[in-house]
């Protein structure tokens, strides 16, 4: 096995607020060249860098919106969030959990700051996740895959652990099940703990620094809220932590289909964007209520 050569390390952009509640860096598909294709199967990244929420008795958060085409995977590093979706999934997602949501044919759903959170307030730092879904599954029915954070496996490693979201790490299973092959790992290192990973070379493949700061394959310095892309060139890579440090990796095999997209629609042309539009406005995703 050769080494995966890292492509670019990217800073976060101005961040901008999805509704009330979610200030957010987005890293795919807009800018930088990480385009739905480029990342693919992952088709959108929204990082909340950790951001501190006062008190308050109004929940901050999105209001009813559709989806269709994707998963949509949030991951709480901090805080906690309500969700409800028409499909009757939801739940609260508390520090250390991932709600992983199948809109597939399509759902209804909302997401606030849980009341929990707005009582005290606190820190809050997130990251919602599509991964797209192929073809032949995009009309599947919906699914909603509720991961607490114990029922996540978590292999030792050098001075720290890595947390299986989903595909694998060392033959250990993740807690999600998916579609398409998807590795999705959080490595938690202590300062000097380090780590090793290898995938595919035709995986798109990136980590996130949530905390602390890294060095990859012990050349390239990776500080926090950066984002490092990998070449689909070669499969090994490791992650050292220079400090207490969170990364988050992921890496996807590419389903290479159309993609055609639109607000929150994902699908492979524009006719079935069109339809997804017409089966919302006719109230084919279900009810949910503000
Ligand atoms: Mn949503």
């Amino acid at each position: 096995m050769s080494t995966k050569q890292i492509e670019m390390v990217l800073a976060p952009k101005q961040p901008h607020f999805v509704g009330d509640g979610f200030r957010v860096h987005n890293f795919i598909p807009s800018g930088y060249g990480l385009t739905m294709e480029r990342m693919d199967p992952f088709i959108m990244l929204d990082y909340a860098s950790r951001y501190h929420f006062p008190p308050t008795g109004k929940p901050k958060g999105v209001g009813v919106h559709p989806h269709r085409g994707f998963e949509t995977v949030t991951i709480a590093y901090k805080g906690s969030v309500a969700h409800h979706d028409s499909a009757g999934g939801g739940g609260e997602i508390k520090e250390g959990d991932v709600q992983w949501m199948t809109a597939a044919s399509g759902v209804l759903h909302k997401e606030y700051h849980a009341e929990s959170f707005c009582a005290t307030g606190g820190d809050f730092q997130m990251v919602q996740l599509w991964v797209n879904l192929p073809a032949k599954d995009k009309m599947s029915t919906p699914k909603y895959q509720a991961i607490e954070n114990s029922h996540i496996p978590k292999i030792k490693v050098d001075g720290g652990v890595v947390e299986v979201i989903a595909g694998s790490y060392q033959a250990h299973q993740g807690a999600a099940s998916t579609f398409t092959p998807v590795n999705m790992l959080n490595a938690k290192l202590t300062s000097g703990g380090s780590a090793a990973f290898s995938f595919p070379s035709n995986h798109n493949t990136c980590i996130l620094v949530i905390e602390g700061e890294v060095i990859l394959n012990d050349t390239e310095d990776v500080p926090l809220d950066h984002l490092a892309l990998f070449k689909n060139e070669g499969e090994s890579f490791t992650i050292k932590a220079t400090q207490q440090s969170i990364v988050l990796i992921l890496s996807g095999e590419p389903i290479n289909e159309p993609i055609a997209a639109h607000g929150p629609f994902v699908m492979n042309t524009p006719e079935q964007i069109m339809e997804a539009f017409q089966d919302y406005e006719l109230g084919k995703f279900g009810e949910l209520a503000d």
